[in-house]
């Protein structure tokens, strides 16, 4: 037993995603027959029905694109980018939906950094932390973006008013699946977590329980 715990402990990123794939894909193509099969017998409620297999086509499609995402090959087009530039970019996009909750994005340009970076793959992780942030603040309020930098190192800190993370799952964010939404996918941190070592970064994650949480992403600062 022993063995076989230290064995799944090496288990190799692609083998768990493979193994969390291949169940959170059978959850709704199991779904999705078990309707096929109640319409060819011909059920009244037509309607309902096809609004949850829907539903599981899109859980479907979400998973795939998300893989789509990490499979990609790790195309080397880092340049020297500004991390405010980047950060506005993808405030503006989010702001739309931030609005419609009643939240508030606030960008706090504490220093100018630039870092050697993928544009591309830095915006998915900011999008990625910012969309999570809104997610959890379900009355609206304020989310603070900071950006800051201690010799070589800079920092962006992402801070939301949600309801915080119990400090026995903190851990458990970073790993494939993990999820508390109906249509989560759970994949999100993993790729950010992902994007920002190949960086040479970190990403942290605290939390106060009834307060909020603040993600801080530290990444090297270019001169
Ligand atoms: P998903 O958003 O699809 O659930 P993620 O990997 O982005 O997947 O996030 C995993 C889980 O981490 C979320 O389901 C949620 O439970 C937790 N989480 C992430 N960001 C926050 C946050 N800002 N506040 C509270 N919980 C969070
Ligand atoms: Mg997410």
């Amino acid at each position: 037993a022993e063995e076989m715990l230290i064995r799944s402990e090496k288990m190799s990123i692609a083998g768990q995603l493979a193994a969390g794939i291949a169940h959170e894909i059978r959850n709704p193509l199991t779904s999705l027959k078990g309707f096929i099969q109640l319409l060819q017998a011909g059920i009244n409620n037509k309607d309902a029905y096809y609004k949850i297999m829907m539903e599981e086509l899109e859980k479907i499609n979400t998973i795939t694109s998300e893989l789509l995402f990490i499979s990609k090959p790790m195309t080397d087009e880092k340049d020297e980018e500004f991390m405010s530039i980047m950060l506005s970019d993808v405030v503006t996009l989010l702001n739309t939906q931030a609005n419609l909750y009643n939240i508030d994005i606030q960008l706090d340009i504490l220093e100018e950094v630039k870092v050697y970076c993928d544009k591309s793959q830095l915006k998915q992780v900011f999008i990625n932390l910012i969309k999570n942030a809104i997610e959890e603040m379900d009355s609206g309020g304020k989310i603070e973006i900071i950006v800051d930098a201690k010799d070589e190192r800079s920092f962006v800190h992402i801070r939301d008013e949600g309801p915080g993370i119990p400090h026995h799952l903190i851990h458990k964010l970073k790993e494939p699946f993990f999820t508390t939404k109906k249509n989560g996918t759970g994949l999100g941190l993993m790729i950010s977590n992902q994007i920002i070592e190949s960086h040479r970064g970190k990403l942290s994650i605290k939390s106060d329980i009834g307060r909020g949480s603040v993600f801080t992403i530290e990444l090297p600062r270019s001169q």
